[in-house]
């Protein structure tokens, strides 16, 4: 059985805590490695390594650093083949769903080539008799990130990319589910000119997520999973001192007037709702077509394309999603269809018991549909991440726009129309962190940046763009005065005309 290792001070480090998860192979259902856990001295010697380099890594100067990032996307974009087929192994999502992972987090990486720029800070001259002030962002020192299983590429890059190029070092824990990925990651970086312990990876579980919140080493973390725990990491990070960002879950909707295009918000639901087995934060779970006309038509055209959908094996070039994480992880979206039955909604398409032919033992679930879900039902209340699409019917615009405001999650919603003028009041009041108009899933570029509201992120600063920058650095800001007199300098005419020396004796020092 192949064993994931630790990758600490720029070596591979075989745990000792005796401890290890299962990372399946969700195609077939089959173990196919075992990660380490690491113990909390095992965290702490992750967390040494990155102490230790810091200081030499924040004193190279920020171009330098950036350099690093350019040959790390170089090196990751040579290698795109097989980290993706690595991805698609352990997570399950279709090849090119993984090249997608990878990409949008190198596009972070590209942002971060360009953080010289965002460091450079501000400067008064002359707030005062002979004094200027000037401020500059400074890196905070050691960053951890925890990150979940559905963007084992994507969140820790969104993370690692904006943390080590402001001259932070780094621990990353990835999700014990599928670890290879991160671990590649932190080898490339390596390659690229990263010095030893710039970026760690630690595998683990809650006993290491809580060392990295004890330690007082780390001076920020950034979480990405599931709502209850990214609460207990921001509560616990920030009782002990930390920066901390958290973000959590999301239930996010798609509001459909009568006058949108049917046919596109159809094609955009099969791929927001269905696509990487709707484990996606930005997935479309729950759609909220405007009047009666349009649920009837919604539905009408929804279940035939549900039917055009192919479910494959990650490595199926024509699948549209593949199998989802694991096999508790079905059982609990298949608890979650037959609690909306129970509930009272309407089960149109059933995706439970779905078997491939030859992967019999795989994880894979149908695409379900439920029609008649009410907002005060917990399968609507819940994250299901799963391939499951819940219409929610409502008779005005209001009515509709009031339910992602007044749900427990605010990452990502959606709205279709051709009516600008209901779009914008709609993109401006409604109680969500990311809005899209007649964009299904509106994840921000990676010089924007990346947050929701309410349970679906806990913190003040966004991931990477300019609220990345803010998070990893704090502000430092200088008054000076120096003493003056006793030299004369060139002084521009008062007409406008050349500059002329009063006294050329004078001779500027120069730095050593
Ligand atoms: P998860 O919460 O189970 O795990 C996330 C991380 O927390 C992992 O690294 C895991 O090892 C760690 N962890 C697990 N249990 C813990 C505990 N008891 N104490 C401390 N740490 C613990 O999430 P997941 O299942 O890997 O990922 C799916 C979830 O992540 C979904 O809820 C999804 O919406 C969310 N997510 C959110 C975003 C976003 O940006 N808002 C993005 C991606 C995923």
């Amino acid at each position: 059985m192949r064993d994931i290792d630790h990758f600490i001070g720029g070596q591979t480090v075989v745990g000792t805590s005796g401890r290890y998860g299962d990372v399946f192979d969700p195609n077939t259902g089959q173990v196919q490695a075992r990660v380490q856990l690491a113990s909390a001295a095992e965290v702490d010697a992750a967390i040494a390594n990155a102490a230790a380099a810091q200081p030499g890594w924040a004193a190279i100067n920020p171009q330098r650093r950036a350099r690093v990032m350019f040959e790390f996307k170089r090196l990751v974009e040579r290698d795109m083949e097989r980290l993706a087929e690595l991805l698609s192994s352990e997570h399950g999502k279709v090849i090119a769903d993984s090249k997608g992972d990878i990409q949008r987090g190198l596009e972070v990486i590209e942002f971060a080539c360009g953080i010289p720029h965002l460091l450079k800070g501000e400067y008064t001259m002359g707030a005062g008799p002979g004094i200027d002030v000037y401020s500059m962002r400074v890196p905070l020192g050691v960053g951890a990130g925890i990150t979940p299983f559905n963007f084992p590429g994507m969140i820790p890059m969104w993370m690692f990319g904006v943390a080590i190029a402001c001259g932070n070092t780094f621990v990353l824990k990835p999700s014990e589910r599928d670890s290879s990925l991160p671990v590649e990651l932190g080898k490339l970086m390596m390659e690229a000119g990263a010095p030893p312990g710039v970026l760690n990876v630690v595998h683990g579980d809650k006993e290491a997520v809580d060392a990295i919140l004890a330690s007082p080493i780390v001076r920020a973390v950034s979480f990405v999973g599931s709502s209850d725990i990214a609460h207990h990491v921001y509560a616990t990070g920030t009782s002990t001192g930390k920066r901390v960002q958290a973000m959590g879950g999301a239930k996010n909707h798609a509001i459909v007037l009568p006058d949108a295009d049917m046919e596109q918000v159809v094609a955009d639901l099969s791929g927001a709702a269905f696509g990487s087995a709707g484990e996606r934060c930005m997935a479309l779970p729950v759609v909220v077509p405007v009047g009666e006309r349009t649920a009837a038509t919604l539905r009408e055209m929804m279940v035939p394309a549900m039917a055009a959908l192919r479910v494959g094996v990650s490595s199926d070039k024509d699948a549209h999603y593949g199998p989802v994480i694991n096999g508790a992880h079905r059982s609990r979206v298949e608890d979650y269809i037959q609690m909306g039955i129970d509930e009272g909604a309407e089960l149109v398409v059933d995706g439970r018991g779905f078997q491939l032919q030859g992967h019999e033992q795989g994880f894979f679930i149908g695409p379900s549909l439920f029609d008649q879900v009410k907002p005060t039902m917990r399968s609507y209340q819940d994250e299901i991440f799963g391939p499951v699409l819940q219409i929610v019917r409502a008779e005005t615009l209001a009515e509709a726009a009031a339910l992602p405001s007044q749900h427990q999650y605010g990452n990502g919603v959606a709205i279709f129309t051709r009516n600008g003028g209901a779009a914008r009041d709609f993109a401006a009041t409604v109680e969500v962190g990311m809005v899209g108009i007649n964009v299904p899933i509106p994840v921000p570029l990676a010089y924007h940046s990346f947050g929701g509201w309410k349970r679906s992120g806990f913190g003040d600063h966004n991931q990477h763009g300019p609220e990345g920058v803010r998070f990893w650095t704090k502000v430092k800001t200088v008054t000076q005065r120096w003493p003056t007199g006793g030299h004369e300098l060139p002084r521009g005419s008062e007409d406008g005309g050349p500059s002329r020396v009063v006294d050329s004796s004078f001779v500027i020092p120069t730095m050593k």
